[in-house]
């Protein structure tokens, strides 16, 4: 249960910024920016996705700071009335058609700091996934790390024992004696090493970041769609309340992500696949050993290819960024100019908002 997964945790006080009116773009704005994102989409070579706790309403499970969220109501003495268990929580439009998108070789990496393990009961492949906070749905040997599928939640958070054996005999043929905890972060733990160098790695490397369902409050999580920035790619958040980053986007949509992709779906020509429980690996979890460990190979491999591609030439891509605000550019490209448009009206509607400030959550650098 969601509210069980929050209950779990430590007390912590600073949550960030709770329960912002949530704001929708007009039909017509939200065709015209979807329109956009699939011309993004279209032309960039390394896509990635950051998922955060509003891809997973759809399914029946609360987010965290939203107007009805956990931390939000828990302000007021209130739980939330929609609830779904971990176990029956299905995956939602967003989520399959994320695994579409990197089947068609359109996203390139999915980060998400959601632990209800949607994204693997979708079947995206973990070669392409970094879960940053942890899976309910999966284990982890205090020894060897190795990581394994669940056939069911977990019914602790927070990295305790259950007591089962470590099971890296059956994968890689050495036995190993240690035991499995569960997976889950508390506030003080450190993120899995593995995935934070992957998400990093892939962030930098991009030339488009989509932030769906999140507003980035949470360190280092929120600041991985930055490394695109820097590194001169292109900024979408697609999100219903404002976020910390804002003010860096080419391109806010303020919508339902399932309508987002729903739409950019229909413009790219794609059809949406339905969640189909032969590719769910928690489904074969009770019979078969499932491994979930990153796998060294491609860290090595998306290390080398980060380091050909950013190391040293951080400026020089700065410089294509600073350049690509210029008029001459703005008038030869077609998307830019769109999308300083939108830009520019985006900043226009926040000037109501100026009041919200979206600050980090303080003392998370090492955190959910
Ligand atoms: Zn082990």
């Amino acid at each position: 249960m969601s509210c069980n997964y929050a209950d779990g945790l430590s007390p912590y006080e600073n949550k960030g910024i709770l329960g912002v009116p949530e704001k929708f773009d007009s039909i017509d704005k939200f065709i015209k920016k979807c329109e956009l994102l699939a011309q993004f989409i279209n032309q960039a070579k390394h896509v990635v996705v950051h998922t955060g706790a509003g891809i997973s309403t759809s399914a029946g499970i609360p987010d965290f700071r939203g107007p009805n969220g956990v931390w939000t109501l828990e302000r007021e003495g209130k739980r939330p009335s929609i609830n779904i268990s971990f176990a029956d929580a299905l995956p939602t439009k967003t989520h399959m058609i994320l695994k579409k998108l990197v089947e068609c070789n359109k996203v390139h990496y999915i980060v998400s700091q959601n632990i209800d393990g949607l994204h693997l009961k979708s079947g995206l492949p973990r070669k392409y996934l970094s879960e940053l906070h942890g899976n309910m749905f999966i284990d982890e040997c205090n020894l060897c790390k190795r990581q394994f599928v669940r056939h069911s939640p977990v019914e602790t958070v927070g990295k305790k024992c259950s007591g089962i054996p470590c099971a890296a005999e059956h994968v890689t043929g050495r036995p190993c004696r240690g035991r499995l905890y569960d997976g889950v972060l508390d506030w003080e733990h450190s993120l899995p090493e593995n995935d934070l160098l992957m998400s990093e790695w892939h962030s930098s490397i991009a030339d488009l970041s989509i932030c769906l369902g999140t507003t980035l409050q949470i360190v280092p999580s929120g600041n991985l769609p930055i490394e695109t920035v820097k590194y001169g790619g292109n900024l979408v958040i697609c999100n219903l309340q404002p976020t910390k980053h804002d003010n860096k986007a080419d391109l806010i949509i303020n919508y339902y992500v399932d309508d987002i992709l729903e739409k950019v779906m229909e413009i790219l020509g794609l059809d949406i696949p339905t969640y189909c429980e032969n590719d769910n690996p928690i489904k074969r979890a009770d019979s078969t050993i499932i491994d979930w460990t990153i796998d060294r190979r491609d860290v090595v491999q998306l290390e080398k290819l980060f380091k050909s591609k950013c190391k040293g030439v951080k400026k020089k891509r700065n410089l294509v960024k600073s350049k690509r605000n210029s008029s001459d550019l703005i008038l030869l490209n077609g998307v830019c100019d769109k999308s300083k448009i939108v830009k520019r009206d985006i900043k226009e509607e926040n000037v109501i908002n100026e009041d919200i400030k979206i600050e980090p959550v303080e003392n998370t650098s090492e955190t959910l």
